[in-house]
């Protein structure tokens, strides 16, 4: 069984005020489901002094190397030494706009796991590969490497699907393309590792609202979600959670 999980993925928003309003919020409610709160950077060491055991906090990226002389990077032992519980490894803005590749991604995530972090790991489909037919053939190219260089090792991890047309569009994809993208994921995984297939985790992330997460949630391979927009506003994300049981 695969408990649910529910994270929200501040960007480059909030401050530490929100930060501090919304936990105790969240805090006051305690969902069903699991929570994690990625704010950025600057919020993180106040966030896991505040968030106790039932709320994970994450980074939204680290770096790809240990240590260094890397300007401006953050490491996986930094965020560990924090507290951190999860990272974002991988998010579509970061391939786009970082030029970030499955090498680089790979050794992010292998940082992430030598410190015990959780990497959530960001998978899809840009709109013309979907247009071209090719969201199968993106997402395994997507998972090779990581998969090929870590393989069980990445026991544990999670996986967003996060379709790049329905993030931030206020689109979200349909329940059955989810559940396929889903149960298409969990195949690649289960070419490496039946046990890693079965336990990892499948959020789905893009213009979750909550609307759209009941039915998106009550698909056998949605495990959960990634909240970018409607995460700031704790009782949307609280409404969201009330989805994830
Ligand atoms: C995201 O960027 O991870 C995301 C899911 O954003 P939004 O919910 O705003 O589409």
């Amino acid at each position: 069984m695969r408990t649910k999980l529910v994270a929200g993925n501040w960007k480059m928003h909030g401050s530490r005020a929100q930060v501090q309003a919304w936990l105790m919020r969240v805090q006051s409610v305690l969902p069903d489901c699991e929570v994690a709160l990625l704010p950025p950077y600057p919020f993180l060491a106040d966030a896991c002094a505040q968030a106790g055991a039932r709320i994970g906090i994450g980074a939204q990226d680290l770096s790809a190397h240990a240590a260094g002389a890397y300007t401006g990077e953050v490491s996986a032992a930094m965020l560990a030494e924090l507290g951190v519980r999860y990272a974002v490894i991988g998010h579509s803005e970061r391939r786009a706009y970082h030029h970030e590749d499955d090498e680089l991604i790979t050794a992010k995530l292998e940082r992430a796991l030598e410190q015990g972090l959780t990497p959530i790991l960001c998978v899809g489909e840009t709109a013309a590969q979907r247009a071209c037919g090719e969201t199968q053939a993106t997402l395994a190219a997507q998972l090779a490497v990581p998969l090929h260089r870590l393989g069980t090792r990445l026991a544990g991890m999670v996986i967003a699907y996060e379709p790049v047309w329905a993030i931030g569009s206020g689109q979200s994809a349909e329940a059955d393309e989810v559940q396929a993208a889903h149960a298409f994921i969990r195949s690649q995984l289960a070419a490496t590792d039946a046990k890693l297939s079965l336990m990892t985790r499948l959020l789905y992330g893009g213009s979750l609202k909550p609307a759209t997460a009941p039915e998106l949630f009550a698909q056998p391979d949605v495990d959960g979600g990634l909240v970018g927009g409607a995460s700031l506003d704790a009782e949307q994300f609280l409404a969201i959670c009330a989805a994830a049981r």
